[in-house]
């Protein structure tokens, strides 16, 4: 960090914490007066708007029923509201600190309420995948040195994740990939033609909702077995394009699969996560090959790792019973909401008011909710209590994972008056304790 003039700084090697990129080689000049972000050197156009978007807003630090309140004030609403639900649910977490994470995980726990991510309405059936076929993986850095073969199925990284295409895996020169994109074959499978699809030397248009068959016949070329010319019929790919590519994956040196969500929420979804899983796995008797989920929020990664380490389980869990149980369909939050069975609501850094399904948005404001954002949102507005909260890496240090799982410490550029999410939540649950044990009669043990 360095003071450039009177009222300037700039912060180098910041992260980015807009997608699951998290780039961390942002350097961002700071008007401390204004306390915002003027440049972000090296954010793509979706990084630049995020950082440009963040400035501190003359509100109050919380509001009770839409009136101003103060953070504690908040708290102790917020405390009420929970220690007398019989069913409180957590949700979120995906653009927020791994701190914060492990904070709103022992809530959960402490209440005997459910908590879920935003992990499942995205990458939540690679979850299920991965505990039935395992995942044969590698960090992006090790992509970037190594792979000659990279494969993007059902996802548009060019307008989704800008970098993913230039910093790790198709263009950057890499120890054993020296010239870079001419050292690289890049195929794309997609549904429809995005702006992705100009960056592939072979683009394979996908019937829609024939993922898995698709999937399915490279498997079985890979392991030798024919497979009908009708192939094409089905998938919309000739069969002497899977024939060739099949040849290419395995006499590449190192192959990659990433996969979006164009997989895991169509026709299929975990089915078509495995088989994706499997492709690679299969691939390893020939050469080295991976397969990655290419991943959207910030921290989403992170919420993952934080709920694994500490329930078992990567989303959706419930603890009810006094124990992790993991159950996607009966703990995942848009069923809890659709069925009516949650009575309150912790949403955290995330936005369900704005897109889940009606069902579910009509329960939410039926119930108590409380919310932490950094900003105004549909979910905040229809909150009994909202928490006006620092913005992850732009206010507040901690730790995100990137997509990758690789643990990155974030350098914040300038303070806010408002407090952490990890804060906020650290004081919710120790109130929660208090009240939660007058409530069992002081039977409560501590919880982390
Ligand atoms: S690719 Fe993602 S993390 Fe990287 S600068 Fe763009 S928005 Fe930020």
């Amino acid at each position: 960090m360095s003071e450039i003039g009177q009222n300037l700084r700039v912060v180098e090697h910041a992260t980015c914490t807009f997608c699951g990129c998290v780039c961390d080689d942002m350097d961002l000049t700071v008007d401390l007066d204004a306390k915002r972000i003027t440049k972000a050197k090296n954010a793509c156009t979706l990084g630049r708007a995020w950082f440009a978007e963040h400035t501190i807003e003359d509100k109050p630090p919380a509001r009770i029923d839409g009136k101003p309140a103060t953070t504690a004030e908040a708290i102790e609403a917020a405390a009420q509201i929970l220690a007398g639900a019989r069913l409180p649910i957590i949700y979120g977490l995906s653009d927020t600190t791994c701190e914060a994470q492990r904070q709103a995980v022992a809530i959960a726990d402490l209440m005997h309420g459910n908590i879920d991510t935003t992990t499942s309405v995205c990458h939540g059936p690679s979850g299920i995948a991965f505990q039935g076929v395992g995942e044969s993986t590698a960090t992006l850095g090790e992509i970037k040195n190594r792979a000659d073969l990279v494969i993007y199925w059902g996802g548009n990284p060019a307008e989704s994740h800008p970098r993913h295409f230039t910093r790790y895996a198709v263009t950057p020169k890499g120890m054993y990939i020296p010239n870079g994109r001419k050292d690289r074959y890049v195929v794309l499978a997609d549904v429809r033609r995005t702006p992705s699809a100009p960056v592939a030397d072979l683009f394979l248009l996908v019937k829609p909702g024939r993922d898995f068959e698709l999937l399915w016949a490279l498997r079985a070329l890979v392991k030798g077995r024919k497979i009908d010319p009708s192939i094409e019929e089905s998938t919309g790919i000739p069969l002497a394009t899977l024939e060739t590519l099949v040849e290419r994956m395995k006499s590449c040196r190192y192959g990659v699969l990433f996969f979006g969500m164009g997989l895991t929420m169509t026709r299929g979804r975990h089915f078509n996560s495995g088989a994706i899983l499997a492709l690679a796995t299969d691939l390893n008797e020939y050469t080295h090959f991976v397969a990655k989920p290419v991943r959207g929020h910030g921290n989403v990664t992170g919420a993952d790792n934080v709920v694994s380490w500490q329930t078992g389980y990567p989303f959706g869990v419930n603890f009810s019973r006094g124990y992790p149980r993991f159950n996607p369909g009966e703990f995942t939050t848009v069923d809890l909401l659709s069925r009516g069975e949650a009575d309150a609501a912790l949403i955290i850094a995330s936005d369900p008011g704005s897109n889940f399904p009606k069902r579910a948005i009509e329960h939410l404001k039926r119930i108590p909710v409380i919310v932490l954002d950094a900003k105004d949102t549909d979910t905040t507005e229809l909150a009994r209590v909202a928490f006006r909260t620092a913005t992850y890496g732009i206010n507040t240090t901690g730790t995100v994972y990137r997509m990758d799982d690789v643990p990155i410490t974030l350098r914040p550029a300038f303070d806010s008056p408002f407090p952490g999410d990890e804060e906020v939540l650290t004081a919710l649950k120790d109130r929660l304790r208090v009240l939660l044990n007058e409530k069992r009669g002081g039977a409560l043990r501590k919880a982390a």
